[in-house]
């Protein structure tokens, strides 16, 4: 029997990787909703190849281009931000949230209320809203199954074990392209973006490079697996080949290893609980050699810091860093700031006055962003 399916962010990185995986095994899937930021072509052609229901392009000027492009498919035409929302709100067995960005947390919002599966790579939203969202997962009876590929490997290691067995979790990180290069202030985005084990998105590539993906998935973790802040560790791994580790309070460190493939952990959620084949290779450990480890060097790369005071000061401050990160990888990729900037800017805006009030609502999340995103608008002008 076949599962419905919708994909936020379908024509991204991770968007393409769900669809590779839907296309080797077609059979099982019925699609219901794809959608995308603004690549009309690549949509629609999405949407044609997967029979969908309904495609959706946030931007609302190109809802005539979508319109011409499905045109004579039976494939509805939509746009803009609450259309995302409302193709969100259709029930489906599974909901893979792939947007990039705060962009991204209407839809899981929607789809949250609807009590059903949602596979999770938008970690944005989930820093963002923090319990807003949690709380709304439990009050629907949602699941939420984490397709970031430490998060996924945590939820691995901990079937069968309990929370409160757990003496501590590891979040791997591969130390991102610069992590051996010495002067950070002349890196561009070209340098920034050229991740040594993943292929990803513009925006997390650079996350990746100054870390602030690894302070975020810290926040990630921190919601998904409550064991409390000061059992999560990171600990840098250049390989990429353990994805993250659970130690339980008897000694047990179980760790999860595989190819830096999204495939795997995604493949992981498409079937979860159960299993289903994927086109990687067999894990070749004496190929593989060596794995080394190593402590983050939080005087280079601020980033990790930022976001576990941001953690700890809990309420706005994680929606708050994460709208700051957002404006200034923006920025950067723009080539409007250095590197170096980046988590400057970010730490700026959360040492500026007083923190907004801890949201209560998705409103008040979205207003915390929105004000967040103005503020470091604002610092990044010239005085
Ligand atoms: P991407 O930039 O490749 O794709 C982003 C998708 O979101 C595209 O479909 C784009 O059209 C859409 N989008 C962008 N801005 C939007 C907006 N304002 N409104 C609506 N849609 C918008 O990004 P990605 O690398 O696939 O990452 C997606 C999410 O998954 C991010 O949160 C990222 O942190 C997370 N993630 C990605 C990877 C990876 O390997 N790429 C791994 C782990 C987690
Ligand atoms: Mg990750």
């Amino acid at each position: 029997m076949s599962r419905s399916l919708s994909i936020f962010g379908a024509t991204g990185s991770v968007g393409e990787q769900t669809l590779d995986l839907v296309r080797r095994n077609r059979a099982d899937w019925n699609v219901v909703a794809l959608t995308a930021n603004s690549n009309v072509a690549a949509l629609a052609d999405a949407a044609r190849e997967f029979a969908a229901e309904v495609a959706v392009v946030a931007d609302e000027r190109h809802l005539d281009d979508l319109r011409d492009a499905l045109a004579g498919s039976g494939i509805e035409a939509a746009a803009g931000r609450s259309a995302l929302c409302e193709a969100a709100a259709r029930p489906v067995d599974m909901t893979v949230a792939a947007i990039v960005g705060c962009a991204g947390l209407g839809p899981v919002m929607a789809a949250i209320e609807q009590g059903g599966t949602i596979a999770l790579a938008n970690k944005e939203a989930l820093v963002s809203a923090g319990e807003v969202m949690t709380a709304a997962v439990d009050r629907h009876g949602a699941t939420l199954l984490p397709v970031d590929s430490e998060h996924n490997a945590i939820f691995q290691c901990l079937q069968g074990g309990e929370l409160a067995d757990v003496r501590s979790i590891t979040l791997t990180a591969s130390g991102g392209p610069l992590r051996l290069v010495e002067d950070l202030s002349a890196v561009t985005p070209e340098q920034a973006i050229a991740h040594p084990n993943w292929d990803m998105g513009a925006k997390i590539s650079v996350d990746s490079a100054t870390m602030f993906n690894k302070g975020l998935e810290l926040i990630e973790a921190h919601h998904l697996f409550p064991v409390g802040l000061d059992r999560i560790r990171i600990v840098v791994h250049p390989q990429s080949v353990i994805h993250s580790m659970v130690e339980y309070r008897d000694g047990s460190t179980l760790a999860q290893l595989g190819p830096s493939d999204m495939r795997v952990p995604i493949a992981s959620c498409l079937a979860w609980p159960a299993r289903m084949d994927t086109p990687m290779a067999p894990l070749d450990l004496p190929a593989i050699g060596e794995m080394s480890f190593f402590a983050p060097d939080e005087a280079r790369f601020p980033a990790t810091r930022l976001a576990r005071e941001a953690a700890e000061a809990g309420g706005a401050a994680p929606a708050v860093l994460n709208a700051a990160n957002e404006i200034a990888v923006a920025a950067f990729l723009d080539r409007k700031i250095p590197f170096s900037r980046i988590a400057l800017l970010v730490e700026d805006v959360l040492n500026q006055g007083d923190l907004p009030s801890p949201p209560q609502t998705l409103e008040d999340v979205l207003r915390v962003d929105e004000d967040a995103r103005a503020l470091a608008m604002r610092m990044l002008e010239p005085a």
